[in-house]
């Protein structure tokens, strides 16, 4: 025996346990946040190795059983593993594709357990399937997963296919020597390196999920901190940091950059008649339009309950104009639906450039501020520039 100071199946039940405390850890994060998905399914596939290694080991159970409720148990976990990390990576899950391999994978193994007189096709075809998925899930991490070069994903990714190494080692061995490995489970040096192997794997690739879960985390975290939750714009701070670095290029760059305050027209009469739901609606309709409008390096911020700004880099206030009349025009042909209400609204827009005022932020805010009054003053749905003033 390779591990004779280590006794076998006292480290896989130790593996194991941690294993399960890892689950409850990914419990608890997903208690917490309604953000993050693929987290169940996780846990689940946790249960389901747990599972099939348990069954693996029981050596008083008959070999066929053991065999044929582990398999089921440690590719229907492995196959787990897979949809949760689709689900996690926002991918979709293609539920007709998945039941059909489920049934196909059942077939052949029903039919190779009759068909054989011993367990050994059995274990030969359950290995042969684990180290398809291991190998599948190891390359969608690697090379297809929308963050395959982040080092948690290559964790994660690693590790599987070091598990694909260890099926394609048992694989090897089971075709060389036609001896059914589960009758000599403590016996038999393979099984303790694979059985092993498996375990220590999936517990490196329960903490690379734990990385990759902690990451996206703190992405929504740093998201939501500098975003409006309702338009999903930048809220006031962000957008005045952005400001700042977009100053300091403008001034080493010499070039001018435009601002437009826009606020939506009689917006409370919009709450007071339709209700506040219809009025939200209202809110993210005019920030998708922006959003539709602008150009990828300009910058937008809801700045407050309906009022909205853009910074152009590299424009000039004339240009901040055109803009400023397609969204105005575009919106007021807008008809805003919720239910079977329906409601036209009105933007008015105040337009400078930092050419008469320089680049600074609170002194093109305060001129577009003023444009924008002047713009509420003769009549709303109308642009003014600050220059004509
Ligand atoms: P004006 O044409 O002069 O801009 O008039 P107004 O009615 O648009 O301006 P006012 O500033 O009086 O009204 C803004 C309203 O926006 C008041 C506030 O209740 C509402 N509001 C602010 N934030 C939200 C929001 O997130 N959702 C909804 N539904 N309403 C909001
Ligand atoms: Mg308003
Ligand atoms: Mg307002």
């Amino acid at each position: 025996m390779m591990f004779a100071w280590l006794e076998f199946r006292t480290m896989l039940f130790m593996s194991g346990l941690l294993a399960v405390a890892l689950s409850i850890l990914l419990l608890t994060i997903n208690s917490r946040t309604v953000m993050l998905n693929g987290l169940k399914e996780w846990v689940y596939a946790n249960l389901l190795i747990g599972g099939a290694i348990i069954t693996f080991t029981q050596v008083m159970v008959p070999l066929d059983i053991r065999t044929f409720i582990g398999g089921l148990l440690i590719v229907s976990g492995l196959a787990l593993y897979f949809i949760s990390i689709r689900i996690f990576d926002q991918r979709p899950i293609e539920r007709r594709y998945i039941q059909s391999a489920f049934l196909i994978f059942i077939v052949l193994k029903i039919t190779i357990a009759v068909l054989s007189k011993s367990e050994y096709a059995s274990v030969v075809f359950n290995t042969a399937i684990c180290m398809i998925l291991t190998a599948v899930i190891a390359l969608y991490l690697l090379k297809y997963s929308s963050q395959k070069r982040s080092p948690e994903y290559r964790f994660t990714g690693v590790f599987f296919v070091i598990f694909t190494g260890i099926t394609l080692w048992r694989f090897y061995i089971l075709c060389a020597d036609t001896v059914s490995p589960l009758a000599h489970l403590t016996e038999w040096t393979l099984n303790e390196v694979t059985f092993l192997g498996c375990m220590l794997s999936v517990l490196a690739i329960n903490f690379g999920f734990i990385a990759m879960v902690n990451v996206r985390l703190a992405e929504l975290l740093a998201y939501s901190a500098g975003h409006d939750w309702l338009t999903g714009v930048m809220n006031r701070g962000n957008l005045e940091k952005g400001a700042e670095l977009l100053t300091l290029k403008s001034f080493k760059s010499k070039q001018t950059q435009a601002m437009l305050l826009m606020d939506l027209d009689h917006f409370k009469e919009v709450n007071d008649t339709y209700g506040h739901l219809l009025g939200d609606k209202v809110i993210q309709t005019f920030a998708q339009l922006a959003k539709d409008n602008m150009r990828d390096i300009d910058l937008l911020g809801r700045y407050g309950g309906e009022e909205f700004c853009i910074l152009i880099p590299n424009a000039s206030e004339k240009e901040a104009l055109m803009l400023a009349e397609r969204i105005r025009q575009k919106y007021e042909n807008m008809p805003i639906m919720l239910n079977d209400q329906s409601v036209n609204c009105t933007v008015s827009a105040g337009v400078c450039d930092s050419s008469q005022l320089g680049s600074d932020f609170k002194s093109m805010f305060s001129a577009a501020d003023k444009a924008l009054y002047a713009a509420k003053k003769a009549g709303r749905n109308k642009v003014v520039l600050y220059s004509s003033l």
